[in-house]
């Protein structure tokens, strides 16, 4: 153990009584070593492939090539194979003639007559040069002159139009070396020197187990309760992009006897096991105790100071690595891309990934917590003096951050924030950066897909990043986006949006959205009522919970309103969006909430409607003349945006 570990002394700690395996959480740098040094070196198995079976594989050993390509000297026109010496004296006023030789040389065809002084041999591209000739005159430069005469006005150079033996690849060079992936390129030296099948690195097979009482497989129905299992998905296809041979063996319940059965079965028949879940310190969690009986060193790591990922498991059992990443799918993608892939790739003979890097300011401050290094997850766009990264980031449960993002940065175990302004270095999930050609950043709403979808359609990049109308206020005031959704009520005046302008920025008229109650269909506390009656109703019944909004929401501002005051149970219940407000409701965690009515349709719910809202784009007036911005001006004005803005129950401006 060369560095000291962070520790995590029990008797100090007083929320770690029940975490027993994570008495010693590693630094990520200390964890990979170990697990390393227990893995390697080790040889890396070969099998023999079929060139069409080999795309991807790394060549396990250098190929010689066995013959020169091309394999004799080859004219590259169409022409005559001639002496160039006979053709010194030519030009345009000085033609030569040359006697045509009773012979064409088509592709494939061995000549079988030499070429003399004063002769040539018809030769299409690709046919072998006849003995004596030195060079070859294309087609277009001579003319014909009588029977079985042509006329040549311009000289030749010796090797003219001649693609010589072995000029492409020389018999006994070294082609390919070992460790190459194998792409079409790489397919096509080989099937040039006939060369049908090669020796390649086998891939590792990797078994892929999810753990959880609670997922369900995409494509079956969801229980109440359940999830699907995304990690089985996902690792599965991670594996394969990393040259592993993935093997998914499906979900399997939070029961010791049945998940060892299929530990046991998955590293009888495989070289690697990776598991998601039941790493942390709920009370399902039992895979790291079965490790121990599966195999010899056991446990490496336990408990990594990464974030997301502390809870990752390391092991190797009898050579095999055993791992178990984090239940959660973004931790769970984090370290195995940062911990996993490595090894894989190492086993699999393939090369340490090369991913792409670029720099870019990070325009808000991102809090980190000390003692680990913290992956943050960032979409990129284009600001007035380079790259901006913003982080989108929804927790390490959330999926689609991954979607959406760009690449990723890390923070450094010892540092506790990066400021707003800082220069960081991204990590693209891409190998290039594709700017977006439209910005959005603001409040986000799904009438706003609608409008995009023909930009999309028409190859444009659309980028929205969702973070509040406030936050895409400021966006565009420092000039990072191009329009700011927004939908903020001023008090004073009374109206929607533009007292919130400010110098730069113009407002694009966008659609209205009708706030109101929703409640569960058939409850009789609000059916057919106001939605004052129905708040009233509401307050008058103690067994009624509500669900809230987020502070600084313009349904929150809505909410309150119609409270005048009161606080009822549920009203600390605030979450930050539309839909979450309808979920609580139809679950039956709530009984009523405001939210906007496609989302209360979407979900089937009961809707009083109170006050229509209106969402607004702040355009930044700099960014006007640019094509995405036109394109999206045009959609939002378009019959075709108005009418599938109406059919989703918004109502255009
Ligand atoms: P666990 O470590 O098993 O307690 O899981 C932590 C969280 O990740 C829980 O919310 C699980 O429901 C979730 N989770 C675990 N496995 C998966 C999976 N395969 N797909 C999606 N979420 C998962
Ligand atoms: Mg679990």
């Amino acid at each position: 153990m060369s560095k000291t570990p962070l520790t995590k002394n029990p008797a100090k700690n007083p929320d770690s009584a029940d975490q027993d395996q994570f008495l010693t959480i590693l630094s990520r740098e200390e964890a990979l070593a170990r697990f390393e040094a227990a893995l390697f070196p080790r040889a890396v198995p070969h099998e023999s492939r079929l060139l069409a079976e080999a795309l991807g594989c790394a060549l396990a050993e250098d190929v010689v090539a066995p013959i020169d390509v091309p394999p004799f000297d080859r004219s590259n026109v169409d022409g005559f194979a001639v002496r160039s010496a006979d053709l010194a004296s030519a030009g345009e006023a000085s033609p030569v003639r040359m006697m045509l030789n009773d012979e064409v040389i088509a592709c494939g065809v061995a000549p079988m007559r030499p070429v003399l002084s004063g002769t040539a041999t018809s030769i299409a591209t690709g046919g072998p040069v006849p003995r004596g000739a030195d060079a070859v005159v294309m087609v277009e430069h001579t003319q014909p002159a009588g029977a079985r005469a042509i006329e040549i006005r311009r000289a030749a150079s010796p090797g003219q139009f001649v693609s010589y033996a072995g000029s492409d690849i020389a018999r006994g060079e070294a082609l390919l070396r070992a460790g190459t992936i194998i792409g079409s390129r790489e397919i096509g030296m080989l099937a040039a020197c006939g060369i049908a099948q090669v020796a390649v690195a086998r891939r590792p097979r990797v078994a892929i187990l999810s753990t959880g009482d609670e997922l369900v497989q995409p494509g079956h129905p969801l229980r109440p309760a359940a999830i699907y299992d995304t990690n089985g998905a996902i690792v599965t296809a991670a594996i394969t992009e990393n040259g592993g041979e993935a093997e998914f063996l499906g979900a399997i319940a939070d029961d010791e006897a049945l998940l060892e059965a299929a530990m046991r079965k998955a590293l009888d028949a495989c070289d690697m096991l990776v598991l998601s879940g039941g790493t942390s310190k709920g009370a399902g969690d039992v895979s790291h105790r079965i490790i121990g009986r599966l195999g010899q060193p056991g446990i490496i790591a336990h408990g990594v100071a990464l974030k997301p990922g502390k809870p990752l498991c390391l092991a190797v059992c009898d050579g095999k690595p055993v791992i178990i990443l984090p239940g959660f799918p973004t931790s769970a993608m984090f370290t195995f891309h940062d911990m996993i892939v490595p090894v894989l790739r190492r086993m699999a003979g393939l090369p340490p990934r090369s991913d792409a890097k670029v720099s870019a300011k990070i325009p808000v401050r991102i809090a980190s917590e000390l003692g680990r290094a913290e992956f943050v997850m960032v979409s990129l766009v284009e600001g007035a003096d380079g790259l901006i990264a913003y982080p989108t980031g929804k927790g390490s449960g959330a999926i689609t951050s991954f979607a959406q993002a760009d690449g990723f940065l890390r923070i450094d175990a010892l540092a506790e924030q990066l400021p707003a302004g800082a220069q960081a270095e991204v990590t693209l999930f891409t190998p290039h950066v594709r700017v977006p050609d439209l910005v959005i950043v603001g409040s986000h709403c799904t009438g706003l897909d609608l409008v995009t979808a023909p930009l999309a359609r028409a190859g444009l990049v659309v980028r929205s990043i969702s973070v509040g109308s406030l936050g895409g206020l400021a966006a565009a005031k420092r000039g990072e986006c191009d329009f700011a959704p927004i939908h903020l009520f001023d008090e004073n005046t009374e109206t929607y949006n533009t007292p919130y302008l400010a110098d730069g920025l113009e407002l694009v008229s966008g659609w209205r959205r009708m706030q109101g109650i929703v409640f569960r269909q058939g409850d009789r506390r609000f059916e057919g009522l106001s939605a004052e009656d129905a708040v009233r109703a509401a307050l008058a019944d103690p067994a009624c919970i509500m669900v809230n909004r987020n502070q600084g929401a313009g349904t929150r501002i809505l909410i309150d309103r119609l409270l005048g005051g009161a606080t009822p149970d549920g009203y600390w219940n605030q979450p930050r969006s539309h839909n979450a407000v309808a979920a609580a409701v139809a679950q039956h965690r709530a009984d009523w909430g405001m939210t906007i009515a496609p989302v209360a349709h979407a979900s089937n719910l009961g809707f009083i409607p109170f006050a229509e809202e209106h969402y607004d784009f702040a355009l930044v007036k700099a960014r006007k003349q640019r094509p995405a911005v036109q394109a999206f001006l045009d959609a939002l004005a378009s019959n075709e945006g108005r009418a599938a803005l109406e059919q989703a129950g918004f109502r255009p401006a």
